[in-house]
């Protein structure tokens, strides 16, 4: 049985021109780029040109404006704790109900160990942001607001362009944690007014570890992490050359697939989609159905648990993931979808399937194929089975 992998958001198969990209870096060319002699100034060279392409997948103006880092969670705290630093007289942070733990953790231990005011903008049922509660919360105290480009739990898209005009206009620093939606949407930063941007190479077929920071030229900025003088003051540390170069071949293969990801993947997502929604009764979707990365599909299975069916899908040799990677192994509904108030009875069964260029047709007719039998199974021995009609009364599914 050939295993099925769609559970991309979570991380993504290393492409193998990066690995071979990143091959060198671990024999001839183990230079140190900080180093003077030629086995510094090779690797120093390829760094350079990573940072190039880094640097034409998100649109940025310089390729100074990327600051390599360990990965999107490192990006998401150096950005926030910069701000921080760099405006000590502001002392509040804007920010989502459904952003990543690297962004809410990072909030609530600035809450709790100094004092900082944390904005929290609720979502609608659809993962959309509150507007009205995000400009009442603009004020000349807030010193930066993190809001993700896209989400990676159901793949809304928040108007990040927006969000940071109305930032700019309080004075405050616009960050966006872009891990999700870099590769999958087009973007040139430097045509709108984010002042900073996390990336992650392994959501985008690069390795894991290696992560990307865009700070805009002009925007002042402290490094998180103190030491040498690597990346400009920015990021102190030897860098991990291999990641770097693996990172720059996958940016420069996304934006190469940039275009499968809106056409081919997207059309395959909204098959399976669709093709779940007909055969399966007492199913939904979760998330803004017209403003939604292209390859994600989060959809509630209602009266079951979510782990039920990813552990009948897994048998099958499908993976994929109930709410995002890091929170599925407890049973509680994801912080996400708890914010966008999904039923509770649909909320434990929501399953998210994530596409990648690697997935084809096949892919989709498999699991057609066996999701409507798994459903079916496990709702005759649940709980609510017996009395689907009544508990459904109480929904207002979407
Ligand atoms: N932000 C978002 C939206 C993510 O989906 C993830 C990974 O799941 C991260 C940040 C963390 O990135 P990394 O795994 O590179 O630390």
């Amino acid at each position: 049985m050939r295993p099925i992998y769609l559970d991309n958001n979570a991380t993504t198969r290393v492409d193998p021109e990066v690995v071979q990209a990143m091959l060198p870096l671990f024999t001839d060319q183990f230079g140190n780029p900080s180093s003077i002699h030629d086995f510094g100034a090779s690797v120093g060279a390829a760094v350079k040109e990573a940072r190039r392409q880094l640097q034409a997948l998100i649109g940025a103006e310089f390729d100074h404006e990327i600051t390599f880092t360990s990965g999107g969670t490192e990006s998401d705290n150096a950005a926030i704790l910069s701000a921080l630093e760099v405006m000590p007289h502001r002392t509040e942070i804007v920010t989502s109900a459904v952003e990543h733990p690297a962004v809410l953790t990072l909030c609530a231990h600035l809450e709790k160990t100094r004092g900082i005011k944390v904005h929290t903008i609720p979502v609608d049922r659809h993962g959309r942001l509150d507007l009205d509660a995000y400009r009442a919360a603009l004020t000349p105290h807030v010193a930066i607001v993190s809001i993700m480009w896209a989400n990676n739990e159901t793949g809304t898209i928040f108007p990040v362009a927006e969000l940071a005009d109305l930032a700019k206009e309080v004075g405050a620093l616009f960050h966006t944690d872009a891990v999700q939606a870099v590769g999958k949407l087009p973007m040139d930063v430097k045509s709108v007014a984010i002042d900073m941007l996390s990336l992650s190479g392994h959501k985008v077929h690069g390795p894991k570890g290696i992560g990307a920071l865009y700070v805009r030229r002009g925007v002042r900025f402290r490094s998180l992490v103190k030491g040498g003088h690597q990346e400009r003051d920015r990021r102190a540390g030897t860098e991990n050359t291999a990641g770097i170069v693996g990172f720059g071949k996958a940016a420069e293969l996304a934006l190469k697939f940039m275009d499968d990801q809106n056409t081919r993947v997207k059309s395959l997502r909204d098959r399976l989609e669709k093709g779940l929604l007909q055969r399966i009764p007492n199913a939904f979707v979760n998330g803004d159905l017209l403003e939604r990365l292209p390859n994600t599909a989060n959809i509630a299975f209602e009266y079951i648990e979510g782990e039920g069916i990813l552990l009948l899908l897994s048998r099958e040799g499908i993976a994929c993931s109930s709410g995002s990677a890091c929170s599925s192994g407890s049973l509680e509904p994801s912080h996400v979808l708890r914010a966008m108030n999904v039923p509770f009875t649909a909320a434990h069964g929501a399953i998210r399937f994530s596409f990648s260029r690697d997935n084809s047709e096949d892919d989709v007719d498999r699991v057609l194929e066996v999701m409507p039998g798994i459903v079916e199974k496990l709702r005759d021995l649940s709980p609510f089975g017996g009395r689907r009609d009544e508990v459904s009364r109480n929904f207002d599914p979407v």
